[in-house]
């Protein structure tokens, strides 16, 4: 394959926040911010290291867009989340559910899915998203 937009590089250079959940911790003030920028929000410090974010999440509030333009109209409707993971906020779409089973205050994990395909040059890329953490029908 020859590869000669500019737009490959650049989601490869970046593929381990797209594939990984992955923040950024200052090493001067602590705090963690998401995505991963060059510099602290917070203090501005660049002395950062990514840490990888697991386990799971508590969803804070949500929004269904149920009219998507473009690319995305066959997707409706979708799911945008408010998710408080180890005090960090991160606004992601959720995934596996209808808009009718979520709740402010559920536990969601994340998960690879794919995202979208670009037809012209054959690239499948692909997301963190979050989905709801299952619990059998009897603990509900
Ligand atoms: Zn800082």
């Amino acid at each position: 394959m020859v590869v000669e937009d500019l737009s490959v590089p650049a989601f490869w250079r970046r593929r381990t926040s797209y594939y990984r959940l992955v923040a950024a911790r200052c090493k001067k003030c602590g705090k963690l911010h998401y995505p991963p920028g060059a510099a602290c929000p917070y203090c501005g410090s660049r002395e950062l290291e990514l840490i990888e974010l697991k386990g799971k999440g508590i969803l804070e509030s949500y929004s269904v867009i149920y009219s998507a333009p473009g690319e995305s109209r066959g997707r409706a409707p979708i799911i945008i989340g408010v998710i408080n993971m180890n005090g960090l906020r991160i606004v992601s779409e959720l995934t596996d559910v209808f808009p009718d089973e979520l709740k402010v205050g559920i536990e969601v994990e994340p998960v690879l899915r794919r995202m979208d395909e670009d037809s012209n040059k054959g690239i499948i890329r692909y997301a963190i998203k979050f989905r709801p953490i299952l619990v059998s029908k009897s603990e509900r």
